[in-house]
C-alpha cells in the first residue's frame, strides 16, 4: 500500500502552504492534459448473480495511465478531481466511454448486461443531468435499460432534490443503485420515497461478516430490507467463499469482488464473458 502510494500519489510531502498549492496545481495542470490527451482508461468488474453464477452487470471504474507514472488508481485523483471540477468533464468520459463500451459489446453479440457507472457529486448536482444523459445514450445508440447509474448516500442528503433527480433519471429508463451503502447519510424514512433499483452494500460491512457478528448482523438486516422494499441487493467486496456463503444463505442477490474478479481490462472481462457458463460452473456456491 505505502509503497504504491510512493509511486502514484501526488503527495503532499509537507504542511508548508506554498508547496500544497504548488502540488495542487500540478496535479491540476496534469488532469487537464489527461483530459485532452486522453490518458484515461476503464477497468471492467463484474458482477454475479449469486445463484446462477452468471455475470449480470459490470461495473466501469477508472483508471488513470499517466505517461510516466502508469495506472494511477481512481482514489489518488476523483477526490481532486470533484473538489476542482474537473470531475464534470472526466465523467462525462467515462459515462460515454462505459456506454460506447457497452453497446459495441452488444454489437459484437454477448449476451447483453447493464453497465454501471458512478456518478460524483457534481454530476448529481448539474444542470440538466437527464438531457446530457440522454445525449450520451442517444449519440452511443446504447438501450437505458442496459446503463446504471451508482450515487452515494451524500447526494442524496438534499432530499428533495435527491427525489427531483432520481426521478428524472428513471424518466430516461436507466437503473440506479445506492453505492457503498451503509457508510453514508442513509435516513430509512427516505429510501422508501427514492425511485432506486439497487443498494450495493459497502465492502466495509461485508468484509468482517465471517469474524463480526454485528456486521454479519448489519448485513442481514440490509438484505433483508432491500427484499421488502422490492429493491436488488448487491454485496461488494466478496473476497472468500465463506462470505459468499453466507451472503447466499441470507439470500443476496449479487456479489462483486475479488472472490470472481478484480476490475480487468475490456478484453480479460471479453473472455469472461465468452466463457459465462464456465464462471457459473466454478463458482457455484456450495
Ligand atoms: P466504488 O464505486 O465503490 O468501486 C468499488 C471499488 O472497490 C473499486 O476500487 C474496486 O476495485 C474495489 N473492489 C472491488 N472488489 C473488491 C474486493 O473484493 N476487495 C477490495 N479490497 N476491493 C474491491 P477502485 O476501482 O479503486 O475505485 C475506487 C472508487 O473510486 C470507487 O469506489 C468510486 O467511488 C471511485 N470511482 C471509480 N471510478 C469512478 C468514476 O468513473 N467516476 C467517479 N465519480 N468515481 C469513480
Ligand atoms: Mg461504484
Ligand atoms: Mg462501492
Ligand atoms: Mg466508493
Amino acid at each position: 500500500r505505502a509503497k504504491e502510494k510512493g509511486r502514484n500519489d501526488f503527495q503532499i510531502f509537507n504542511s508548508d502552504m506554498k508547496s500544497v498549492s504548488i502540488n495542487r496545481l500540478k496535479l491540476e495542470n496534469e488532469l487537464r492534459k489527461a483530459i485532452a490527451g486522453d490518458e484515461f482508461i476503464l477497468y471492467y468488474q463484474p458482477q454475479v448473480d449469486i445463484e446462477s453464477g452468471r455475470i449480470v452487470g459490470i461495473e466501469a471504474l477508472i483508471r488513470w495511465d499517466h505517461p510516466e507514472r502508469g495506472i494511477i488508481s481512481p482514489n489518488h485523483f476523483i477526490p481532486f478531481a470533484e473538489e476542482s471540477g474537473l470531475i464534470v468533464p472526466i465523467g462525462e468520459w467515462v459515462l460515454r466511454a462505459a456506454c460506447k463500451q457497452n453497446k459495441a459489446w452488444q454489437i459484437q453479440g454477448f449476451p447483453p448486461v447493464p453497465i454501471s457507472v458512478n456518478l460524483s457529486m457534481r454530476q448529481f448536482f448539474q444542470h440538466n443531468l437527464k438531457g446530457k444523459i440522454s445525449y450520451v445514450l442517444e449519440q452511443t445508440g446504447l438501450d437505458p435499460q442496459y446503463l446504471e447509474l451508482e450515487i452515494t448516500e451524500s447526494m442524496t442528503m438534499d432530499v428533495d432534490h435527491a427525489i427531483q433527480s432520481l426521478l428524472e433519471l428513471k424518466e430516461l429508463g436507466v437503473n440506479v443503485s445506492i453505492d457503498d451503502f451503509g457508510t453514508g447519510y442513509s435516513s430509512l424514512y427516505y429510501l422508501k420515497k427514492f425511485p432506486i433499483d439497487k443498494l450495493k452494500i459497502d465492502r466495509s460491512f461485508v468484509r468482517d461478516i465471517m469474524v463480526d457478528p454485528n456486521d454479519a448482523a448489519i448485513v442481514a438486516t440490509i438484505i433483508a430490507m432491500t427484499h421488502h422494499l422490492n429493491l436488488k441487493v448487491i454485496a461488494e467486496g466478496v473476497e472468500t467463499e465463506d462470505q459468499l456463503r453466507f451472503l447466499h444463505q441470507n439470500r443476496c442477490n449479487e456479489v462483486q469482488g475479488y472472490w470472481f474478479s478484480p476490475p480487468v481490462s475490456a478484453e480479460k472481462i471479453e473472455s469472461m464473458l465468452n466463457g459465462n457458463a464456465h464462471v457459473a460452473a466454478a463458482n457455484e456456491p456450495t
